[in-house]
Protein backbone atom coordinates (compact mmCIF):
# COMPACT_ATOMS: atom_id res chain seq x y z
CA UNK A 1 0.00 0.00 0.00
CA UNK A 2 1.50 3.38 -0.99
CA UNK A 3 1.99 5.78 2.03
CA UNK A 4 2.28 8.59 -0.36
CA UNK A 5 -1.24 9.52 -0.35
CA UNK A 6 -2.72 7.89 3.19
CA UNK A 7 -6.19 9.38 2.38
CA UNK A 8 -6.56 7.58 -0.75
CA UNK A 9 -5.24 4.22 0.36
CA UNK A 10 -7.36 4.46 3.34
CA UNK A 11 -10.54 5.18 0.81
CA UNK A 12 -9.23 4.13 -2.80
CA UNK A 13 -12.29 4.33 -4.91
CA UNK A 14 -14.77 6.87 -2.50
CA UNK A 15 -15.43 10.74 -1.77
CA UNK A 16 -12.66 12.20 0.85
CA UNK A 17 -13.05 10.67 3.93
CA UNK A 18 -14.59 13.49 6.23
CA UNK A 19 -13.55 11.28 9.38
CA UNK A 20 -10.10 11.57 8.07
CA UNK A 21 -10.41 15.40 7.12
CA UNK A 22 -11.52 16.07 10.16
CA UNK A 23 -8.85 14.26 11.68
CA UNK A 24 -6.30 16.26 10.60
CA UNK A 25 -8.49 19.74 11.56
CA UNK A 26 -8.32 18.78 14.79
CA UNK A 27 -4.25 17.85 14.70
CA UNK A 28 -3.80 21.33 13.74
CA UNK A 29 -5.67 22.77 16.18
CA UNK A 30 -4.06 20.70 19.26
CA UNK A 31 -0.64 19.56 19.88
CA UNK A 32 -0.17 15.73 18.97
CA UNK A 33 2.38 14.39 21.77
CA UNK A 34 3.53 11.14 20.85
CA UNK A 35 5.21 9.22 23.85
CA UNK A 36 8.14 7.07 22.31
CA UNK A 37 9.72 6.88 19.03
CA UNK A 38 13.23 5.12 18.89
CA UNK A 39 14.69 7.39 15.81
CA UNK A 40 18.22 8.21 17.66
CA UNK A 41 18.69 4.31 18.17
CA UNK A 42 17.78 3.66 14.40
CA UNK A 43 20.37 6.63 13.65
CA UNK A 44 22.92 5.06 15.81
CA UNK A 45 22.50 1.46 13.75
CA UNK A 46 21.68 2.55 10.33
CA UNK A 47 23.85 0.26 8.10
CA UNK A 48 24.87 3.47 5.70
CA UNK A 49 26.28 5.55 8.10
CA UNK A 50 26.11 4.77 11.58
CA UNK A 51 25.53 7.31 14.37
CA UNK A 52 25.68 10.06 11.04
CA UNK A 53 22.98 12.59 11.59
CA UNK A 54 23.54 14.33 8.52
CA UNK A 55 23.41 11.33 6.23
CA UNK A 56 20.61 9.78 7.87
CA UNK A 57 18.55 13.09 6.53
CA UNK A 58 15.05 13.66 7.74
CA UNK A 59 14.19 16.38 4.72
CA UNK A 60 14.44 13.25 2.64
CA UNK A 61 12.71 10.14 2.93
CA UNK A 62 14.20 8.03 5.26
CA UNK A 63 14.41 4.14 5.19
CA UNK A 64 12.53 4.20 8.73
CA UNK A 65 9.46 5.16 10.17
CA UNK A 66 10.24 8.89 11.02
CA UNK A 67 11.56 11.70 8.61
CA UNK A 68 10.12 15.49 8.58
CA UNK A 69 7.40 15.11 6.14
CA UNK A 70 5.72 12.36 7.41
CA UNK A 71 5.63 13.78 10.75
CA UNK A 72 4.28 16.50 9.17
CA UNK A 73 1.76 14.67 7.33
CA UNK A 74 0.85 12.89 10.90
CA UNK A 75 0.56 16.45 12.62
CA UNK A 76 2.78 15.95 15.04
CA UNK A 77 3.74 18.21 17.22
CA UNK A 78 6.23 17.13 20.40
CA UNK A 79 7.54 13.77 19.91
CA UNK A 80 9.83 12.04 22.94
CA UNK A 81 12.71 10.63 21.21
CA UNK A 82 13.58 7.52 22.87
CA UNK A 83 17.21 7.66 24.00
CA UNK A 84 17.70 3.48 24.48
CA UNK A 85 20.24 1.47 25.60
CA UNK A 86 20.61 -2.21 26.28
CA UNK A 87 20.37 -3.57 29.49
CA UNK A 88 22.77 -5.83 28.39
CA UNK A 89 25.48 -4.48 27.90
CA UNK A 90 28.71 -5.26 29.36
CA UNK A 91 31.60 -3.79 27.68
CA UNK A 92 33.02 -0.30 29.38
CA UNK A 93 29.64 0.62 31.60
CA UNK A 94 26.24 1.92 30.35
CA UNK A 95 27.00 5.61 30.93
CA UNK A 96 29.18 6.22 27.19
CA UNK A 97 26.60 4.76 25.36
CA UNK A 98 23.91 6.75 26.99
CA UNK A 99 25.66 9.78 26.53
CA UNK A 100 26.29 8.88 23.24
CA UNK A 101 22.99 8.63 22.55
CA UNK A 102 22.40 11.96 24.02
CA UNK A 103 24.40 13.07 21.30
CA UNK A 104 23.38 11.51 18.27
CA UNK A 105 19.54 13.07 19.65
CA UNK A 106 21.18 16.24 20.14
CA UNK A 107 22.74 16.82 17.33
CA UNK A 108 19.71 15.66 15.22
CA UNK A 109 17.33 17.94 16.74
CA UNK A 110 19.96 21.07 16.00
CA UNK A 111 20.25 19.77 12.23
CA UNK A 112 16.75 21.22 11.40
CA UNK A 113 16.45 24.13 13.21
CA UNK A 114 14.11 25.53 10.85
CA UNK A 115 11.49 22.61 11.93
CA UNK A 116 13.09 21.08 15.39
CA UNK A 117 13.45 22.94 19.47
CA UNK A 118 14.37 20.74 21.95
CA UNK A 119 11.73 21.20 24.40
CA UNK A 120 12.65 21.41 28.64
CA UNK A 121 9.00 21.79 29.52
CA UNK A 122 5.68 21.83 29.27
CA UNK A 123 5.62 25.44 28.61
CA UNK A 124 8.24 24.88 25.43
CA UNK A 125 5.70 22.29 24.20
CA UNK A 126 2.69 25.16 23.92
CA UNK A 127 4.82 28.03 22.82
CA UNK A 128 6.29 25.89 19.97
CA UNK A 129 2.90 24.46 18.67
CA UNK A 130 1.98 28.04 18.27
CA UNK A 131 5.00 28.71 16.13
CA UNK A 132 4.21 25.44 14.41
CA UNK A 133 7.96 23.91 15.47
CA UNK A 134 7.84 20.39 16.36
CA UNK A 135 8.95 20.26 19.71
CA UNK A 136 11.72 17.72 20.77
CA UNK A 137 11.68 16.09 24.10
CA UNK A 138 14.18 13.79 25.61
CA UNK A 139 13.07 10.54 27.42
CA UNK A 140 15.82 7.71 28.54
CA UNK A 141 14.75 4.31 27.97
CA UNK A 142 16.40 2.28 30.89
CA UNK A 143 17.65 3.06 34.72
CA UNK A 144 20.38 0.99 34.31
CA UNK A 145 22.02 3.80 32.61
CA UNK A 146 22.36 5.85 36.24
CA UNK A 147 24.43 2.53 37.30
CA UNK A 148 22.87 3.00 41.06
CA UNK A 149 23.75 6.78 40.99
CA UNK A 150 21.62 9.84 42.07
CA UNK A 151 24.11 12.13 40.82
CA UNK A 152 24.48 10.42 37.47
CA UNK A 153 20.44 10.86 37.34
CA UNK A 154 20.66 14.46 37.99
CA UNK A 155 23.27 15.02 35.32
CA UNK A 156 21.20 13.15 32.79
CA UNK A 157 18.46 15.55 34.03
CA UNK A 158 20.83 18.18 33.20
CA UNK A 159 21.39 16.90 29.96
CA UNK A 160 17.66 17.13 28.91
CA UNK A 161 16.22 14.31 29.82
CA UNK A 162 12.66 14.73 30.94
CA UNK A 163 11.46 11.05 31.33
CA UNK A 164 13.29 7.75 32.52
CA UNK A 165 11.52 4.13 31.83
CA UNK A 166 12.93 3.04 35.12
CA UNK A 167 13.66 -0.53 33.67
CA UNK A 168 14.16 -1.86 30.34
CA UNK A 169 13.90 -5.36 29.48
CA UNK A 170 16.44 -6.84 32.37
CA UNK A 171 15.75 -6.70 35.94
CA UNK A 172 17.80 -3.72 37.65
CA UNK A 173 19.54 -3.92 41.44
CA UNK A 174 16.14 -1.63 42.71
CA UNK A 175 13.54 -2.32 40.43
CA UNK A 176 12.08 -5.92 38.75
CA UNK A 177 11.27 -5.57 34.85
CA UNK A 178 8.15 -7.19 32.86
CA UNK A 179 10.46 -9.69 31.14
CA UNK A 180 12.72 -10.92 33.13
CA UNK A 181 12.95 -12.57 36.88
CA UNK A 182 11.25 -10.95 39.74
CA UNK A 183 14.05 -10.20 42.37
CA UNK A 184 12.89 -7.53 44.50
CA UNK A 185 9.08 -7.86 44.52
CA UNK A 186 9.15 -4.29 42.95
CA UNK A 187 10.73 -1.41 44.09
CA UNK A 188 13.38 -1.57 46.56
CA UNK A 189 13.99 0.81 49.22
CA UNK A 190 16.95 2.58 46.67
CA UNK A 191 14.43 2.14 44.27
CA UNK A 192 11.90 4.30 46.10
CA UNK A 193 14.56 7.03 46.53
CA UNK A 194 15.08 7.16 42.55
CA UNK A 195 11.44 7.96 42.13
CA UNK A 196 11.45 10.47 45.04
CA UNK A 197 14.49 11.66 43.46
CA UNK A 198 12.86 12.28 39.98
CA UNK A 199 9.81 13.51 41.42
CA UNK A 200 11.73 16.64 42.84
CA UNK A 201 13.67 17.03 39.78
CA UNK A 202 10.59 17.27 37.80
CA UNK A 203 11.40 13.73 35.66
CA UNK A 204 8.92 11.90 34.65
CA UNK A 205 8.78 8.24 35.69
CA UNK A 206 8.01 6.09 33.14
CA UNK A 207 6.67 2.54 33.77
CA UNK A 208 6.36 1.00 30.67
CA UNK A 209 8.64 -2.25 30.73
CA UNK A 210 8.71 -2.77 35.13
CA UNK A 211 6.31 -5.14 36.57
CA UNK A 212 3.29 -4.95 37.70
CA UNK A 213 4.87 -4.89 41.09
CA UNK A 214 7.08 -2.28 40.24
CA UNK A 215 4.24 0.02 38.85
CA UNK A 216 1.98 -0.53 42.22
CA UNK A 217 5.19 0.41 44.37
CA UNK A 218 5.92 3.29 42.27
CA UNK A 219 2.14 4.37 42.62
CA UNK A 220 2.41 3.95 46.44
CA UNK A 221 5.25 6.43 46.56
CA UNK A 222 5.50 8.94 43.41
CA UNK A 223 4.20 12.46 44.22
CA UNK A 224 3.88 13.34 40.92
CA UNK A 225 2.37 11.80 37.60
CA UNK A 226 3.62 8.97 36.34
CA UNK A 227 3.13 7.72 32.27
CA UNK A 228 3.64 4.56 30.12
CA UNK A 229 5.32 5.93 27.55
CA UNK A 230 4.73 3.18 25.49
CA UNK A 231 2.24 0.32 26.57
CA UNK A 232 -1.13 -1.16 25.59
CA UNK A 233 -4.09 -2.80 27.86
CA UNK A 234 -3.78 -6.24 29.33
CA UNK A 235 -7.17 -6.87 29.34
CA UNK A 236 -7.27 -7.02 25.98
CA UNK A 237 -3.86 -8.67 25.34
CA UNK A 238 -1.82 -10.69 28.32
CA UNK A 239 1.27 -9.35 27.48
CA UNK A 240 3.49 -8.71 30.30
CA UNK A 241 4.42 -5.70 29.09
CA UNK A 242 1.22 -4.29 28.99
CA UNK A 243 -1.16 -2.64 32.01
CA UNK A 244 -3.09 -4.56 34.36
CA UNK A 245 -6.30 -3.41 34.83
CA UNK A 246 -5.87 -2.90 38.56
CA UNK A 247 -3.33 -0.38 37.41
CA UNK A 248 -5.04 1.27 35.09
CA UNK A 249 -8.16 1.84 38.00
CA UNK A 250 -5.49 3.65 40.08
CA UNK A 251 -4.61 6.59 37.49
CA UNK A 252 -7.05 8.97 38.61
CA UNK A 253 -5.36 9.54 41.36
CA UNK A 254 -2.18 9.75 40.33
CA UNK A 255 -2.72 11.34 37.58
CA UNK A 256 -0.78 9.78 35.24
CA UNK A 257 -1.32 8.92 31.53
CA UNK A 258 -1.23 5.27 29.71
CA UNK A 259 0.34 6.86 26.22
CA UNK A 260 -1.22 3.40 24.28
CA UNK A 261 1.55 1.61 22.03
CA UNK A 262 1.50 0.19 18.77
CA UNK A 263 4.13 -2.64 19.12
CA UNK A 264 2.01 -5.84 17.28
CA UNK A 265 2.16 -8.28 19.76
CA UNK A 266 1.17 -5.87 22.78
CA UNK A 267 -2.00 -5.26 20.15
CA UNK A 268 -2.88 -8.69 18.91
CA UNK A 269 -3.08 -12.03 20.60
CA UNK A 270 -3.24 -13.71 17.23
CA UNK A 271 0.76 -12.17 16.83
CA UNK A 272 1.50 -12.43 20.26
CA UNK A 273 0.27 -16.30 20.07
CA UNK A 274 2.45 -16.50 16.26
CA UNK A 275 5.28 -14.72 18.35
CA UNK A 276 5.23 -17.40 21.13
CA UNK A 277 5.20 -20.77 18.56
CA UNK A 278 7.37 -18.74 16.28
CA UNK A 279 10.33 -18.49 18.95
CA UNK A 280 9.21 -21.84 20.31
CA UNK A 281 9.48 -23.34 16.51
CA UNK A 282 12.89 -21.80 16.51
CA UNK A 283 14.24 -22.99 19.23
CA UNK A 284 13.43 -26.60 18.48
CA UNK A 285 15.04 -26.42 15.06
CA UNK A 286 18.51 -25.22 17.11
CA UNK A 287 18.03 -27.82 19.08
CA UNK A 288 18.59 -30.43 16.46
CA UNK A 289 20.59 -28.58 13.57
CA UNK A 290 23.79 -26.80 14.26
CA UNK A 291 24.45 -25.12 10.64
CA UNK A 292 23.12 -21.84 10.59
CA UNK A 293 22.18 -21.76 6.98
CA UNK A 294 20.28 -25.16 7.39
CA UNK A 295 18.41 -23.60 10.62
CA UNK A 296 17.53 -20.37 8.55
CA UNK A 297 16.09 -22.42 5.79
CA UNK A 298 13.98 -24.48 8.16
CA UNK A 299 12.99 -21.59 10.01
CA UNK A 300 11.80 -19.53 7.03
CA UNK A 301 9.93 -23.22 5.71
CA UNK A 302 8.08 -22.62 9.31
CA UNK A 303 7.04 -19.12 8.77
CA UNK A 304 6.06 -20.36 5.08
CA UNK A 305 3.78 -22.36 6.73
CA UNK A 306 2.33 -20.51 9.28
CA UNK A 307 2.10 -16.49 7.91
CA UNK A 308 3.03 -14.42 10.22
CA UNK A 309 -1.21 -12.30 11.46
CA UNK A 310 -0.75 -8.53 11.48
CA UNK A 311 -2.13 -6.17 14.32
CA UNK A 312 -4.59 -3.54 12.79
CA UNK A 313 -5.48 0.23 13.47
CA UNK A 314 -8.94 -1.02 14.92
CA UNK A 315 -6.99 -2.93 17.31
CA UNK A 316 -5.06 -0.09 18.37
CA UNK A 317 -8.19 1.95 19.17
CA UNK A 318 -9.59 -0.78 21.30
CA UNK A 319 -6.81 -0.44 23.56
CA UNK A 320 -7.51 2.73 23.24
CA UNK A 321 -10.47 2.97 24.25
CA UNK A 322 -10.28 -0.07 26.95
CA UNK A 323 -7.71 2.56 29.14
CA UNK A 324 -9.96 5.47 28.56
CA UNK A 325 -12.99 3.03 29.71
CA UNK A 326 -11.47 1.95 32.79
CA UNK A 327 -8.64 4.74 34.32
CA UNK A 328 -10.60 7.55 32.19
CA UNK A 329 -10.47 9.90 29.19
CA UNK A 330 -7.86 12.23 31.23
CA UNK A 331 -5.32 9.51 31.05
CA UNK A 332 -5.11 8.39 28.26
CA UNK A 333 -2.00 8.96 25.18
CA UNK A 334 0.07 7.57 22.79
CA UNK A 335 3.16 6.47 22.43
CA UNK A 336 3.29 4.26 19.47
CA UNK A 337 7.28 3.09 19.87
CA UNK A 338 7.96 4.12 15.37
CA UNK A 339 11.18 3.25 14.60
CA UNK A 340 11.93 0.82 17.57
CA UNK A 341 8.99 -1.88 16.15
CA UNK A 342 10.34 -3.64 12.78
CA UNK A 343 6.77 -4.88 12.14
CA UNK A 344 3.17 -2.29 12.04
CA UNK A 345 -0.10 -2.32 12.45
CA UNK A 346 -2.51 -2.38 9.43
CA UNK A 347 -2.96 1.33 9.10
CA UNK A 348 -0.39 2.46 10.84
CA UNK A 349 2.71 1.89 9.02
CA UNK A 350 4.58 5.22 10.29
CA UNK A 351 4.38 9.12 11.61
CA UNK A 352 2.36 9.81 8.98
CA UNK A 353 -0.83 7.58 10.39
CA UNK A 354 -1.79 9.06 13.39
CA UNK A 355 -4.35 10.67 11.60
CA UNK A 356 -5.90 7.51 10.51
CA UNK A 357 -6.21 6.89 14.08
CA UNK A 358 -8.30 9.85 15.22
CA UNK A 359 -10.39 9.05 12.54
CA UNK A 360 -11.26 5.85 13.44
CA UNK A 361 -12.15 7.38 16.99
CA UNK A 362 -13.95 10.03 15.28
CA UNK A 363 -16.32 6.95 13.48
CA UNK A 364 -16.82 5.57 16.94
CA UNK A 365 -17.92 8.98 18.40
CA UNK A 366 -15.36 10.26 20.29
CA UNK A 367 -15.77 13.68 21.07
CA UNK A 368 -13.70 16.53 19.65
CA UNK A 369 -12.84 17.61 23.64
CA UNK A 370 -11.96 13.68 24.36
CA UNK A 371 -9.60 13.75 21.35
CA UNK A 372 -7.74 16.42 22.40
CA UNK A 373 -6.96 14.87 25.53
CA UNK A 374 -5.63 11.89 23.95
CA UNK A 375 -3.66 14.06 21.52
CA UNK A 376 -1.47 15.73 24.43
CA UNK A 377 -3.92 17.71 26.92
CA UNK A 378 -3.68 15.09 29.36
CA UNK A 379 0.21 14.37 28.80
CA UNK A 380 0.86 18.10 29.00
CA UNK A 381 -1.71 18.72 32.35
CA UNK A 382 0.79 15.28 33.90
CA UNK A 383 3.93 17.60 32.76
CA UNK A 384 2.64 20.58 34.13
CA UNK A 385 2.02 18.64 37.32
CA UNK A 386 5.34 16.97 37.49
CA UNK A 387 6.78 20.18 37.22
CA UNK A 388 4.86 21.75 39.89
CA UNK A 389 5.62 18.99 42.37
CA UNK A 390 9.17 19.74 41.21
CA UNK A 391 9.21 23.27 42.50
CA UNK A 392 7.50 22.52 45.55
CA UNK A 393 9.52 19.84 46.34
CA UNK A 394 12.96 21.98 45.42
CA UNK A 395 11.65 24.27 48.45
CA UNK A 396 12.21 22.53 50.91
CA UNK A 397 13.97 19.20 49.97
CA UNK A 398 17.90 18.98 49.16
CA UNK A 399 19.19 16.71 46.16
CA UNK A 400 19.64 13.28 47.67
CA UNK A 401 22.98 12.01 48.32
CA UNK A 402 21.45 8.44 49.59
CA UNK A 403 23.56 5.30 48.56
CA UNK A 404 22.19 2.25 47.14
CA UNK A 405 24.11 0.07 49.77
CA UNK A 406 23.40 2.59 52.63
CA UNK A 407 19.37 1.81 51.78
CA UNK A 408 19.56 -1.64 50.67
CA UNK A 409 22.49 -2.70 52.13
CA UNK A 410 25.83 -3.92 51.03
CA UNK A 411 25.26 -7.87 50.08
CA UNK A 412 22.23 -7.20 47.32
CA UNK A 413 21.46 -10.02 45.00
CA UNK A 414 23.15 -10.28 41.57
CA UNK A 415 21.25 -11.58 38.48
ZN1 LIG B 1 10.62 -0.06 24.86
Amino acid sequence: MSLADPAAAQNPKGPPDAALEHARKLLRSTPLIDGHNDLPWEIRHSKTAPRDVQAYDLRARTPGHTDLARLEEGGVAAQFWSLYIPGEIKDSGYARVQLEEFDIARRMIAAYPERLSLALTAGDIERNFKQRRLSSLLGMEGGHAIENSLGALRSYYALGARYLTLTHNVTLDWADAALDSARHGGLTEFGKEVVREMNRLGMLVDLSHVSPATMSDVLDVAEAPVIFSHSSARALVDYPRNVPDSILARMPKNGGVVMVTFVPAFVSSEVQAWEQAEAAAGKQVDSIVTDSIERRKRRDAWEAEHPRPQATLAQVADHIEHVRDVAGVEHVGIGSDFDGITTVPVGLEDVASFPRLFAELIRRGWSDADLRKLAGQNLLRAFHQAEATAARLQATRQPSTQTIEELDGPSRPTS
